[in-house]
């Protein structure tokens, strides 16, 4: 049994992951202050003894004993990143800083949930993890993307100069059951238009293109990085490479769910990224992972939870 820290735990991919670790029986610390993050993601797991839910924010100290530090504390909907911008700098940067020097007191292994966005607008296709990114500095959505490129150079400035045993994940578009419905995010959006017959919402023409990974291969995929040798750090891309346009998600959802719902085009967001899609050959090689959920399927679950939300 290992004593684990999940900082951002009530949210979408940190209350899958603390139910994943709890059932294998490990000692759960979710640490969130609640921003996107919901203690209904976890209620479900308080009645247990190894489990403990506190009310913190990483950008604050935090003294605590652990073995093992899953670092997912930030809000990842544009919408939501957006909305405090120096707070999301400051939850990446100062999170970072507060999560390493935790895992340096400690001994602990910890990994960070980076994420595609390290790669801004990529001008290379599909995406390596050699490959330095297109980022805007001064964008809307640089406070995430920068912040979280921040959060890797301190993970690996800590492995070199502490010899932390670090690991770091690189996440593309996740979705799942607990999204929040108005989180703003493509998936949760086109589901909550379609089953409400409200108009889908389509930014620019949809021809942009992402890769949709089910969050319970994405927590494999977490949970594996953290088993690795400790030699492997990353960063590796944790995602899955079958790539869609905006627009076939939308045909894709109202189809699904036989919604009456028309699509509407709205104004394209600035530095809203043109394609993206993993590589994720070093994921295969170094976790031997590849995601098993197909498109289809992962959306019949979350209409499913959608569904499940309307009718509680
Ligand atoms: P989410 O918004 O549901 O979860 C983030 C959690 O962090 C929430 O519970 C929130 O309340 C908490 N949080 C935010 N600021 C905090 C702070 N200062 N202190 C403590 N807790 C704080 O998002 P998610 O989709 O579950 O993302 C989890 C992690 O994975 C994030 O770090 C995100 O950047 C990364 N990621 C997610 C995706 C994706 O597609 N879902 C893609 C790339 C990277
Ligand atoms: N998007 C859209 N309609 C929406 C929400 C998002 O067309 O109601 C687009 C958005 O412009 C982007 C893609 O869907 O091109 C994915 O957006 P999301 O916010 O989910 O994630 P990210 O842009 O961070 O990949």
């Amino acid at each position: 049994m290992k004593r684990i820290l999940i900082t951002g735990g009530a949210g979408f991919i940190g209350s899958h992951l603390c139910e994943r670790l709890m059932a294998e029986n490990h000692e759960i610390l979710c640490v969130d202050n609640y921003f996107t993050g919901r203690r209904h993601n976890v209620a479900h797991l308080m009645s247990q003894a190894s489990f403990e839910l506190m009310r913190h924010d990483v950008t604050f100290p935090l003294y605590v004993e652990t073995d093992e530090i899953y670092n997912l504390a930030c809000p990842a909907s544009p919408m939501h990143y957006q909305f405090d911008p120096v707070q999301t700098t400051k939850t990446s940067v100062h999170g970072a800083i507060n999560m390493l020097g935790l895992a340096k007191r400690t001994r602990s292994k910890i990994l960070q949930a980076s994420t595609s966005e390290v790669y801004g607008d990529p001008d290379v296709h599909p995406q390596v993890e050699g490959y330095n990114g297109n980022v805007n500095p001064i964008g809307p959505r640089a406070c995430y993307d920068e912040g979280k490129r921040c959060a890797e150079t301190l993970f690996f400035d800590y492995h070199r100069q502490h010899n932390l045993r670090i690991k770091v994940g690189r996440i593309f578009n996740t979705y799942g059951p607990r999204m929040l419905p108005n989180d703003g995010r493509v998936v949760s959006n086109f589901i909550v238009q379609a089953l409400n017959g409200d108009d889908i919402t389509i930014y620019g023409d949809g021809s942009q293109t992402r890769s949709f990974c089910y969050v319970d291969d994405l927590v494999d995929a977490l949970i594996r990085l953290m088993g690795s040798a400790d030699a492997f750090t990353g960063p590796v891309n944790l995602g899955n490479p079958s790539e869609a346009t905006i627009l076939e998600l939308a045909e894709l959802i109202i189809k699904m769910t036989k919604s009456r719902s028309k699509i509407v085009n709205k104004a394209l967001p600035q530095d809203d990224p043109v394609r993206r899609r993993p590589d994720i050959s070093l994921a295969k090689e170094a976790l031997d992972w590849e995601p098993q959920v197909c498109l289809e399927h992962g959306l019949e679950k979350t209409v499913h939870y959608f569904k499940s939300l309307a009718t509680t």
